[in-house]
């Protein structure tokens, strides 16, 4: 029987261990920590009455993901759970643009900009399974959907500073979408931006963006349901620091970012391959608070309560200047704050009446502060009197998130940037997820394509990837 070790126990690992067991090879999945999920992790938190999502928490791209789609995980314990809007956007002012599960709702309200809308976002809208399938996949060297891709890519290969002044003339319709695009934790000025805001906007008006009942823990534990009823074999505690450690097996995985591959192969890397992986850019960072309140976030818009997710930045011009500095590594005053309101869809994680708010700010790679304070003076200014309802907090700044996830390589959420050359060579053209070194090693983290996200296809890929070496 054909044998397999994986590295670490996150969303692509986990999915490469099911693909894989599932093609009948003999799996074994080794995990540093003592849970599995990597940054799809859940814990008790606030004295063990709340439970807090500790890395990823809302779930476009995992409801449509194609990977979990095929897997069943929803056979598998996982349920899906919406807010009554998938994103509100509070504008300075008092009133807030709010994303809804329609398209036609959504751009009614942007009034002046409702075609101008619903035009912009139709492809990926009116097919948000197409939309997943295209944009996590490898776009070399060939696309999947290419003329899907190619209908997102047509206005999606634009600068967003460019593209929403030129298409929208209202400040709400530039907001939304520019808060939407700041998903690719990039510069707004920068191409491609676009296409990040058309399809978290569109996927978002049809398919919304749940949270995972129960947190997204439950995303990683249907996976390792999914692993171990095909017959793997999953060991958390157990820390690989040399790939010479690791117990003979046909094929390797490795669900770990071009950093840790550098350390764990030594000198059995080398060439141009190990050259790039040493220039490795991560991009920016993210530092995160989880708050207990003892009511909703009193929003100056009521409605904003009733959303899952919250762009909390204020108008495109702000948002477009704050990733700037965070891209030059420049701590903003008011950076891009990404928050969630999970017990709005999920009440159960809190006591009853009490509510949970998670949030991160985008900050420079590495940066050494906390931005608590910079978060909460972000919410206070769109809902004031905020603070006065905040009864616990837990900040994870950078450095304490690389401490709990070696992945997280100075805060950075996904695995590496997609700027510059890193988008298309991710790490490396035509054949990504192979490492060019003695034995057969595989990448399968979010280091390779599609990058971030709790979607499982860089594992779904990789996994594949091994089957067609292996003439499977
Ligand atoms: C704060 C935060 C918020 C996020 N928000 C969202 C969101 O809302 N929606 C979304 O879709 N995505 C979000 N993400 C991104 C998403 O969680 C990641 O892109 C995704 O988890 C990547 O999956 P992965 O399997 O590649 O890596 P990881 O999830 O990082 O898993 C890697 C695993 O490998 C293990 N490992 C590493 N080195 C070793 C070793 N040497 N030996 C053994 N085990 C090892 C780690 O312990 C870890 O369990 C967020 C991430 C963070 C941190």
């Amino acid at each position: 029987m054909t044998s397999a070790v994986i590295v670490g126990a996150g969303p692509n690992g986990l999915t490469a261990a099911a693909v894989l067991a599932r093609a009948g090879l003999e799996v074994t999945v080794l995990e540093r920590l003592d849970h599995v999920g990597g940054a799809s992790a859940s814990a008790p938190a606030f004295g063990e009455q709340s439970l807090i999502d500790l890395g990823a928490a809302a779930h476009p791209f995992g409801v449509t993901s194609p990977a979990f789609r095929a897997l069943g995980l929803e056979q598998h314990g996982l349920e899906w759970v919406h807010a009554d809007y998938p994103m509100a956007h509070p504008l300075p002012g008092g009133r807030a643009a709010i994303l809804h599960r329609d398209a036609e709702q959504t751009a009614r309200e942007l009034g002046v900009d409702r075609d101008a809308w619903l035009r912009l976002h139709a492809p990926a809208t009116e097919d948000p399974y197409a939309t997943a399938a295209s944009i996590l996949s490898p776009i070399l060297p060939w696309p999947e959907r290419p003329l899907h891709l190619a209908r997102i890519g047509v206005r999606g290969a634009w600068p967003t500073s460019l593209l929403a002044p030129a298409i929208f003339r209202s400040g709400a319709a530039r907001a939304l979408f520019a808060g939407n695009a700041t998903h690719a934790t990039l510069p707004l000025g920068m191409p491609l931006t676009s296409a990040f805001g058309i399809a978290f906007g569109g996927v978002g008006h049809s398919a919304g963006w749940p949270f995972a009942k129960g947190g997204s823990q439950s995303v990683a534990d249907a996976l390792r349901r999914v692993a171990e009823a095909a017959g793997a074999r999953i060991e958390t505690g157990v820390e690989v620091t040399d790939l010479a450690q690791l117990p003979a097996a046909d094929v390797v995985l490795l669900d770990i970012t071009p950093r840790q591959l550098l350390r764990l192969a030594g000198d059995r890397l080398a060439g141009p391959y190990a050259k790039r992986m040493a220039g490795w850019k991560y991009g920016p960072a993210v530092s995160k608070l989880d708050l207990l309140l003892d009511g909703p976030v009193p929003w100056e818009d009521e409605r904003v309560a009733r959303a899952g997710s919250v762009h909390v930045g204020g108008t495109l011009p702000e948002i477009a200047a704050a990733e700037r500095d965070v891209a030059a590594g420049r701590m903003p005053e008011r950076p891009f704050v990404l928050l969630t309101q999970p017990t709005v869809a999920d009440p159960e994680r809190a006591p009853a009446g009490k509510h949970l708010v998670w949030a991160y700010a985008h900050v420079p790679h590495a940066w050494p502060g906390d931005a608590s304070a910079h978060i909460e003076a972000q919410i206070e200014r769109f809902a004031p009197g905020f603070g006065e309802r905040v009864l616990e907090r837990r900040s994870s700044p950078p450095a304490a998130l690389e401490l709990w996830n070696s992945n997280l390589v100075g805060g950075s959420i996904g695995g590496g940037s997609i700027g510059g050359t890193q988008q298309l060579l991710r790490p490396r053209p035509l054949k990504p997820y192979r490492v060019p070194m003695d034995g057969s090693v595989y990448l399968c983290s979010s280091s390779t394509p599609p990058g971030g996200g709790v979607h499982g296809m860089s594992g779904w890929h990789a996994a594949h990837a091994v089957l067609k070496d292996l003439g499977a």
